[in-house]
């Protein structure tokens, strides 16, 4: 049984649902999520220091002279980073850490911290992610665009990760993904 915390990665294309799968595995109680900075609007009722920490370009532009980031990306026109402080003190007291970054954060976050377990959520098909990403209706036809050609690009990575789960019945997934973080708990 290890004694310190996991670092655990989730990827997968806008739409395939890892949000919810997220806030599902948050509930245990010994799991926490690194809150992400970005420069991008808040959406629908996203709150700051809930959602993301909603910054300005010139302030994500300080953090990252700083070297405050593990890892920061840009994604369809705005930053996304990985803030390392709230990080470095859960590591210190053994909890296991949530990512939701996308797969150029991954990358990083596996040369930074190779121990980290990679999971790749992945929509059941095209055609469901993008009628869930207009289902949203938050987002303007063309940032819709972008988000489907990204996330095509994106699927053609998801070899890369640890772990491949299918988002078809939410549920499913979650017990899935829970699995794979109780043995990877249990790994000597
Ligand atoms: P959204 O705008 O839909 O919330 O996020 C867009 C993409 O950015 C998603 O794939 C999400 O996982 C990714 N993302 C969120 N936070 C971070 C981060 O800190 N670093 C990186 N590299 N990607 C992130």
């Amino acid at each position: 049984m290890r004694s310190d915390g996991l670092l655990i990665v989730i990827s997968g294309p806008a739409g395939a649902g890892k949000g919810t799968v997220v806030q599902e595995l948050v509930k245990d109680e010994n799991i926490r999520l690194s809150i992400s900075s970005t420069t991008r609007a808040p959406r629908g009722k996203e709150q700051n220091g809930v959602e993301y920490n909603f910054l300005s370009k010139e302030e994500f532009e300080g953090l990252i002279a700083e070297n405050g980031f593990y890892e920061y990306a840009q994604y369809v026109g705005n930053y996304y980073g990985t803030p390392k402080k709230p990080v470095e003190q859960w590591r210190s007291e053994g909890r296991d850490v949530i990512f939701e970054i996308e797969v150029q954060g991954c990358r990083k976050m596996r040369e930074i911290l190779p121990g980290c377990i990679s999971i790749f959520i992945m929509p059941p098909s095209l055609e469901i992610l993008e009628a869930r990403l207009r289902g949203r209706g938050t987002e303007t036809e063309e940032v819709i665009k972008k988000r489907m050609a990204r996330a095509k690009e994106e699927l053609a990575i998801a070899e890369e990760y640890d772990y491949v789960v299918v988002n078809d019945k939410l549920e499913d997934c979650v017990a899935e993904v829970r699995e794979i973080i109780a043995a990877n708990r249990t790994k000597a």
